[in-house]
């Protein structure tokens, strides 16, 4: 088979893992003239696919024949697809070629599972390997760890990647024995904790100095969302517990996407997109924003209102807790208000200190009075108690969308 037919099936095939992005990867360029690439500086450029995918690495599969057979997956072993593999010598031609075009920033490799774990492992270390080592590859890699591989050959993928992640997939074993049955949860955490171990040490001897230790700078993973019926509720609390104990950089929450011939377990439709980008508003405020998972979902409310974000959902459910003083309330406390983000409360934070603030401070800020106002209190402004209740404030700040009939009337 050609190279460019393999690229054309192999690309394809990878392009259902959405945990590519490189933040927080580590500088290292060819500016002193030895070498070739860097993955810092400009910073490695991200395009998207029409249907949201990143596409701006090299990403691709090293193979997507598979002895595994999770039913989400198009390169599951009983699919009908096209099956290519690209030799390890062959990705890595790939790889400089089109960098040297300045086709791409670096490279995102996964595989899917030949022979056996070790054997696939092997094959990608050799890939990220030769690159850095004989072509001196300064570029991002990004390489996908199948956890049932040996920790010496992750700890081996570990020196060569900037990011390492292992996809969890799925966030219960029960959902797991049902749509992808060769997996397994526990051996899945067990290989980020030691992943997490030797992230732990690499940053520590790099704090003492060693500045020619390589290592990657942190793991992800990521899940897909509604290819069955766990709810967000399942999803977060798994995200809390990868972040607390295993220091996940990042969960990519991945909505399930219709593959061809699908398994009569898959549900027939895609969750809507929007499901997906509230989990990541969720997702982003245990990480930033102090709250736990418990607060955003509960027993009763397992999955995130998709026509409200996340914070204001919080923040209407817990109207007592308001309306809030912006002069005395703490860091933690403002920013728990709806339409206040990180840097906004710290640039209260630096004006009070000096006056009372107002209303005008919060439109300098280029605050949503709107939607903050309710929640508030300025010097120039105390809300109505009956502001903060009822289904007129939730209609006046997260209008339902309406559904119009040809005429754009509003149908009943
Ligand atoms: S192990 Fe990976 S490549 Fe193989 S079927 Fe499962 S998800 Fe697909």
């Amino acid at each position: 088979m050609e190279i460019s037919e393999k690229l054309a099936i192999l690309a394809d095939a990878a392009k259902y893992d959405a945990s590519c992005a490189s933040s927080g990867a580590t500088k290292r360029d060819s500016a002193d003239g030895r070498g070739v690439g860097s993955a810092g500086g400009a910073g490695i450029c991200h395009s998207y696919a029409p249907d949201g995918r990143c596409i701006s690495l090299l990403k691709i599969l090293l193979t997507n024949r598979c002895l595994y057979d999770c039913h989400y997956c198009i390169n599951r072993r009983s699919s009908n697809v096209r099956r290519a593999a690209f030799t390890p010598e062959e990705a890595v031609t790939l790889t400089l070629d089109f960098y040297k075009r300045n086709y791409i920033e670096g490279l995102f490799l996964s595989s899917g599972i030949i022979r056996s774990a070790d054997h696939t492992m092997e094959q990608v270390v050799q890939v990220a390997r030769t690159l850095r080592e004989v072509h001196d590859f300064r570029g991002y890699i990004h390489l996908k760890t199948i956890p049932e591989a040996s920790p010496e050959l992750i700890e081996q993928a570990a020196r060569y990647a900037d990011r390492i992640s292992i996809n969890l997939e799925l966030p219960s074993q029960q959902s797991l024995d049902r749509l992808a049955p060769e997996k397994n949860l526990g051996r899945t955490k067990q290989a980020m904790g030691r992943i997490r171990v030797k992230l732990d040490d690499a940053a520590e001897r790099k704090r003492e100095g060693d500045r020619k230790l390589r290592h990657a700078t942190g793991q992800s993973t990521q899940v897909i969302v509604g290819a069955d019926a766990s709810t967000d509720a399942d999803f977060l609390a798994r995200s809390d517990e990868l972040y607390r104990a295993y220091r996940l950089r990042r969960v990519y929450y991945s909505a399930f996407s219709p593959i061809p011939e699908p398994s009569s377990v898959l549900p027939p439709t895609a969750p809507p997109l929007v499901r997906e980008h509230r989990l990541y508003q969720a997702d982003w405020l245990m990480r930033y924003y102090g709250f736990s998972n418990s607060e955003i979902l509960t027993p009763e409310q397992p999955n995130l209102d998709l026509h409200l974000d996340p914070k204001l959902a919080w923040a209407l459910r817990n109207r007592q807790q308001f309306p809030l003083d912006l002069q005395t309330a703490s860091r933690g406390e403002m920013l728990r208000v709806p339409g206040l983000g990180m840097k906004n409360v710290d640039r209260l934070l630096a004006i009070r200190r000096h006056t009372r603030v107002r209303l005008e401070d919060l439109a300098r800020l280029r605050i949503s009075l709107p939607k903050v106002r309710p929640f508030v209190i300025t010097a120039d402004h105390h809300p109505a108690l009956e502001d903060l209740d009822g289904d007129r404030l939730v209609a006046r700040l997260a209008p339902r969308p309406v559904q119009l009939d040809l005429f754009g009337n509003a149908l009943p």
